[in-house]
């Protein structure tokens, strides 16, 4: 089942849109591989409002959420996860404001770059390859916490998966989901092993389906207007690839690099790093569900797999 990605998606870097009664955003300069065409910065409330991820440390990006925000009152910093696209501007915005900001907790020490490669000189690295490592929040927020603002509520969902820091925000008044990075309308969700994780992501998207949310405002990429079918197909897209994993190890394939030019054949070459750590994730989760063993006691994407019960080679 192919999952119906929607890149039809234009922005004007640093513009605010409204989006709603009580949602606007402004789309940060950082396009990329990870970032679609850049992190959108939601705004929500009315005159007392809460700003959802303020994105990367960019001046054009401050310098356009200033020009957003003028005329109103920041009360809250809400930051889905401590990924490089999302969490590093809290800290200017906090200064600015004096708002406390929120989020499940600093950046988990076992979450390894989404790209693999060194980066040299992190001075220039795009900041959607590399994590913050200096988010603390002031106010520690778990599932189920309520955060409650002027004219809005919002309910805090831990989704584990992409990363374990990740939240979803549910936004009462409205029946909507800001759904960060976990649920994305342009394209699948990283989850780099070992702190990303397969097992978890997939009960948070089963998760998912009990609710009613109306339409999902991800970080990255259009609203996705049908969650249930989105979600669906995106639960379906990874059994596949899942069934598809095992298939290569019954035929023989017995590590990621020999897996990913075959399961990845039509996706861009420079993506195949990213690639191997999502198979990682799925043989990972096959390890623990008992389908695949390793001998490695913290598998990589170097590790050697075979299926369960049969013998290494
Ligand atoms: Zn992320």
């Amino acid at each position: 089942m192919a999952v119906p990605f929607d890149r039809d998606f234009t922005v004007e870097h640093g513009r605010v849109d409204r989006l709603s009664p009580l949602i606007r955003r402004v789309v940060a300069e950082n396009p990329g591989r990870f970032t679609f065409t850049g992190t959108g910065t939601y705004i929500v409330g009315t005159d007392r409002v809460a700003v959802i991820d303020p994105g990367p440390l960019l001046d054009s990006h401050l310098e356009a959420l200033d020009r957003a925000l003028d005329g109103l009152t920041v009360t809250h910093i809400l930051i889905t996860h401590t990924h490089g696209d999302h969490s590093p501007a809290a800290q200017p915005l906090k200064e600015r404001t004096g708002a406390p900001t929120y989020g499940f907790g600093p950046h988990p020490v076992t979450d390894a770059p989404i790209a693999e490669a060194p980066i040299p000189d992190a001075g220039t690295a795009p900041q959607e390859e590399r994590s913050d490592l200096a988010f603390v929040p002031d106010v520690v927020t778990r599932d189920g916490d309520v955060i409650v603002g002027e004219g809005w509520t919002i309910d805090a969902l831990h989704t584990p998966g992409h990363i374990s820091n990740h939240l979803c925000f549910a936004l009462r008044e409205e029946k909507v989901l800001f759904t960060g990075d976990h649920v994305m309308g342009w394209s699948t969700s990283v989850i780099p092993s070992p702190d990303g994780d397969l097992t978890d992501y997939m009960a948070n998207l089963h998760r998912l389906l009990d609710r009613d949310d109306t339409v999902y405002w991800p970080t990255h990429g259009p609203a996705i207007t049908d969650p249930p079918t989105y979600v669906r197909a995106l639960i379906a897209h990874r059994d596949e690839r899942t069934r598809q994993i095992v298939e290569r190890l019954r035929t023989g394939d017995e590590r990621i690099d020999q897996i990913v030019p075959v399961l990845y054949a039509d996706v861009d070459p420079s993506l195949h790093p990213a690639a191997g750590r999502s198979v990682l994730a799925h043989l990972v989760a096959l390890e623990r569900a008992g389908t695949v063993t390793t001998d490695d006691e913290a598998p990589t994407t170097r590790s050697t797999w075979r299926l369960r019960g049969t013998a290494p080679r």
